[in-house]
C-alpha cells in the first residue's frame, strides 16, 4: 500500500482481507488469545514469534490502524497508545532514562510541557527548551553529553507556530540523537515529519485523526532510519541485552526497521500499560478512513476565517501560518504547501471582559477545551484555563488578556463568517 498515493491509504491502508473476510476491520473484543502448546506461547514470550497474548501489550485491531499510520507518514513500524500523553511519555521514554537529558522545543502542547518539565524530571530525565525559532548555534548550545534526543511539535499548540523541521533534524543528528515530532496538527496528510528528517513521530489521535470528539489515542511511528548501533554507548536500552526478554539486543534482532516499536511495546507497553482500547483503534481507523477530505475543508475554513478575521477592525492580530502576513508564513510555504490546520489563534481590541461578552455571543463555535474536531470551538484562556492569572501574569505568560483559540470545524466558512461578524459587534 505503501506505494498508493496518500488518499488511497487513509482509506485502504494497515487492511486488506483476504476472501470472504469482513471488508471493515475487525475488532478483537478479547484480553487474551489461545495457543495449543505451552511451547507455542513460549516463543511469544522470548519475542522469537510475533503474535498476540495478552492486549495489554498487543492486539490485532490496533495493530492494523498502527500499520495505516506508519503507511501515511513513511515509517517501517507503529504502535497505538491510549492518548497522546502516552505517546510522548513513551516515545521520549524509550531512549531517556534517569541522568539523561533531552532538549525539548519550548513552544509545545502545554500537557507535554507539563510532562517534561514536572513529571518526567520527577523521574531523574532533565529538560533544556529551546525557542521553537532556535539558530543552529543556539540549539547547538543546548545539548550536553548526555542528551538523548531532540523534541518539537510542526505546529504548536496553541501557538500556531511552524517548526523548522530540516533544521531542528540537522541538528539532532549532528549531536548523534533522535528528533521527535509531535504532528499532531498537522497530520500525515499536510506534513510527513519522516521526509525531513524526523526519527520518531508523535500523534495525539484524538484531535484531527479521530476528528469527531469520540475518543481519546495516541501514536507513535518509527522512520526506521536512526542507527542505534552506530551510537551503541548512548543507546544501552536498545544496544546492550535486555535480561526481562533473555538477553535480547532490540537493535540486533529487529534491525533500525524494528527495534524502537518493539523495545516501547515489549517494555513500556508491558510495564505501563498504556493500551488503546480495540474499540477505539476501530473509531480511529473510521476518521483515518476521511481525514484527507476533512483536513482541506478545515485548511480551507481556516483560511478564510484568517482572513476575515485579520481585516476586522476589533480584531487586533491574528496567528495562522497561511496569511502571509504571519510570521511562520515562510515555514508553512516550506513545509505545509498545501495547508496547515484550522485552528489560528486571534486576539480582541479591548478588555478581558470584551472577550468573555464575545464568546458567549457565539452561536456556532462551542466552548470546549477541545481543538481539531469536525465542529468548530474555540477557548478563551483567561476566562477558562488561565482564570486565576491577572492580566499583568497573562502577559508575563505570552497570553494576552484577550486572545482566543479558535479552531475551525468542516461546516460552511461563511456560517463560521457571520457567527463570528454578529459577536464582534456586541462589544
Ligand atoms: C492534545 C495534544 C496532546 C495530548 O494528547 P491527548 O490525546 O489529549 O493525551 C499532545 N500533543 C498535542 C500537539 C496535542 O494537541
Amino acid at each position: 500500500m505503501s506505494d498508493k498515493k496518500i488518499e488511497t491509504i487513509c482509506v485502504q491502508g494497515g487492511y486488506t482481507p483476504k476472501n470472504g473476510e469482513p471488508r471493515q476491520i475487525p475488532i478483537y473484543q478479547s484480553t487474551t488469545f489461545k495457543y495449543d502448546t505451552s511451547e507455542d506461547m513460549g516463543k511469544l514470550f522470548d519475542l522469537e514469534a510475533s503474535g498476540y497474548f495478552y492486549t495489554r501489550l498487543q492486539n490485532p485491531t490496533n495493530d492494523l490502524v498502527a500499520k495505516k499510520l506508519a503507511e501515511l507518514e513513511g515509517g517501517s513500524a507503529a504502535m497505538l497508545t491510549s492518548s497522546g500523553q502516552a505517546a510522548n511519555f513513551f516515545a521520549v521514554f524509550n531512549v531517556a532514562n534517569a541522568g539523561d537529558h533531552v532538549v525539548a522545543s519550548s513552544t509545545i502542547y502545554g500537557g507535554t510541557f507539563n510532562l517534561f518539565a514536572v513529571t518526567m524530571k520527577k523521574m531523574g530525565i532533565d529538560f533544556t527548551f529551546v525557542s521553537g525559532d532556535a539558530t543552529e548555534e543556539e540549539l547547538d548550545a543546548a545539548f550536553k553529553p548526555n542528551t538523548k534526543a531532540l523534541f518539537g511539535e510542526t505546529i504548536a499548540n496553541p501557538a500556531c507556530s511552524v517548526l523548522d523541521l530540516e533544521l531542528f533534524a540537522k541538528v539532532a543528528h549532528k549531536h548523534g540523537v533522535p528528533f521527535i515530532v509531535d504532528n499532531t496538527f498537522a497530520t500525515p496528510i499536510n506534513c510527513r515529519p519522516i521526509e525531513w528528517g524526523a526519527d520518531i513521530v508523535t500523534h495525539s489521535t484524538t484531535k484531527y485523526i479521530d476528528g469527531h470528539g469520540a475518543s481519546v489515542g495516541g501514536a507513535i511511528i518509527d522512520a526506521g532510519k536512526f542507527d542505534w548501533m552506530k551510537y551503541k554507548d548512548k543507546f544501552p536500552g536498545l544496544t546492550e541485552p535486555d535480561e526481562s526478554y533473555h538477553g535480547i539486543v532490540y537493535a540486533e534482532k529487529f534491525g533500525k526497521e524494528g527495534a524502537f516499536i518493539t523495545k516501547a511495546t515489549a517494555q513500556l507497553m508491558r510495564d505501563f500499560g498504556s493500551i488503546q482500547s480495540p474499540q477505539n483503534a476501530f473509531y480511529i481507523n473510521l476518521g483515518l478512513e476521511s481525514l484527507h477530505v476533512r483536513m482541506k475543508r478545515h485548511c480551507e475554513n481556516g483560511q478564510k476565517v484568517a482572513e476575515f478575521l485579520n481585516n476586522h477592525k476589533k480584531v487586533e492580530w491574528v496567528r495562522y501560518c497561511g496569511l502571509k502576513t504571519d510570521k511562520y508564513y515562510k515555514l508553512g510555504q516550506k513545509y505545509l504547501p498545501n495547508g496547515s490546520c484550522g485552528v489560528l489563534s486571534f486576539s480582541l481590541k479591548g478588555t478581558r471582559e470584551d472577550a468573555e461578552k464575545f464568546m458567549k455571543n457565539l452561536k456556532v463555535a462551542a466552548i470546549e477545551t477541545h481543538v481539531a474536531d469536525a465542529r468548530t470551538c474555540c477557548l478563551h484562556p483567561a476566562s477558562t484555563t488561565h482564570r486565576q492569572l491577572t492580566d499583568e501574569q497573562l502577559k508575563n505568560a505570552g497570553i494576552s488578556p484577550t486572545l482566543i483559540r479558535y479552531s475551525c470545524g468542516i461546516e460552511n466558512a461563511e456560517d463560521l463568517i457571520e457567527d463570528l461578524k454578529q459577536a464582534l459587534e456586541t462589544i
